[in-house]
């Protein structure tokens, strides 16, 4: 499968270079808007890649862009205009509303890596080694985020036979604690953004956007790093990934919104999906979690706490086997059920 692996671009100097061909791959890109709207006017069919390309060859030196970028541009414009059946929108190089820079390139060719140092477009990059540059490239970009900040983006092909664990494992998605496992682990929110919480909010009373911005991107990368060491520690050791379908969306929009935010469960299970993928036997089951917490995982009575009143209950007994249970462990124990039934083509939820 194709992962994108991005690393920070680390020479100043760079950043100057970067910005200059953002601004050309805009003309590019718009001159590919401007061909499209010509041919919709004139009823011709639409401009294939290839057109485009025929149409910008020759305009590399003037434009100071490398052909290869070009071509991408082309490319990647025929793409997005055929995906979305209308023309993309504009690319704005100046004011308010300016397009984050972004600078394709094709890898037809190895590019030439020597430690930190990639060179590619006839120039010298170097990079934060934040994880060792994979072999097998296929395609990259430059790209800018809101800070202004340029990143370098590698689209690798990545072996997706790796051995799959033994283990079996339900994860109840929560709020208190990010997780919890049917093992009994409880896998605890970071809630890095809680507690910076106070610092963006002086910062933004202060107008200080900059920094506010600054705080903003620290917690985001604090987050994903956490996310991605939880998710492939969990998909290392288990064959069988069950996760209960919170509806994170409709919950981000109730009072629990901030929580719901912070811990991050819609990374968390994409990222547990396509790690699973990469695995050889392995697989991912999105399972009903309606009656999880109800449901005893001993004995299958619906003695569990109930409803919106009973949210606030963290552990409770079976009136019926009198087995003491902790909420969130239990429901990672009957999303565990839930998920085998699934693989096995039985019913999800069992007759209660
Ligand atoms: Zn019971």
């Amino acid at each position: 499968m194709l992962l994108t692996y991005r690393y920070r671009v680390k020479d100043a100097t760079a950043g100057k270079h970067l910005s200059g061909m953002a601004r050309a791959v805009n003309t590019v890109w718009n001159f590919c808007g401007g061909i499209q709207n010509d041919s919709r006017r004139l009823n011709r069919r639409w401009p294939s890649a290839f057109d485009l390309i025929g149409l910008t060859n020759g305009s590399s030196k003037e434009l100071g862009l490398h052909s290869d970028t070009i071509q991408a541009v082309c490319k990647q414009f025929a793409v997005s205009r055929d995906a979305a059946h209308r023309r993309p929108r504009w690319r704005v190089s100046r004011g308010p509303k300016r397009s984050l820079g972004w600078v394709p390139f094709q890898c037809d060719r190895p590019l030439k890596i020597a430690g930190d140092t990639v060179k590619c477009l006839g120039r010298r990059y170097r990079v934060w080694l934040s994880r060792p540059i994979p072999e097998d490239i296929r395609s990259g970009s430059f790209s800018q985020d809101t800070t202004g900040r340029w990143y370098l983006n590698l689209v690798c092909r990545v072996a997706d036979d790796l051995p799959a664990g033994t283990g079996e494992v339900g994860i109840d998605l929560g709020l208190n604690t990010l997780a919890a496992v049917s093992s009994g682990e409880k896998i605890r929110n970071p809630r890095h953004i809680r507690k910076a919480a106070t610092k963006l909010a002086r910062a933004q009373r202060a107008g200080r956007k900059k920094l506010a911005r600054k705080i903003h991107r620290k917690v985001a990368a604090q987050r994903r790093h956490f996310l991605h060491v939880t998710s492939t520690h969990i998909v290392r050791a288990n064959a069988l990934i069950c996760v209960g379908d919170v509806n994170s969306a409709a919950l981000a929009r109730t009072r629990m919104a901030k929580s719901v935010l912070d811990a991050g469960w819609s990374a968390l299970r994409s990222m547990l999906r396509y790690k699973t993928a990469m695995r050889h036997g392995a697989r991912f089951v999105d399972t009903n979690e309606r009656y999880s917490s109800q449901v005893c995982s001993g004995c299958h009575a619906v003695s569990g706490p109930r409803g919106l009143k009973d949210l606030g209950v963290r552990n409770w007994v079976c009136s019926e086997c009198g087995v003491s249970h902790d909420r969130d462990t239990n429901a990672a124990l009957n999303i565990l059920v839930s998920g085998r039934n699934v693989a096995l083509h039985r019913p999800e939820i069992p007759a209660l």
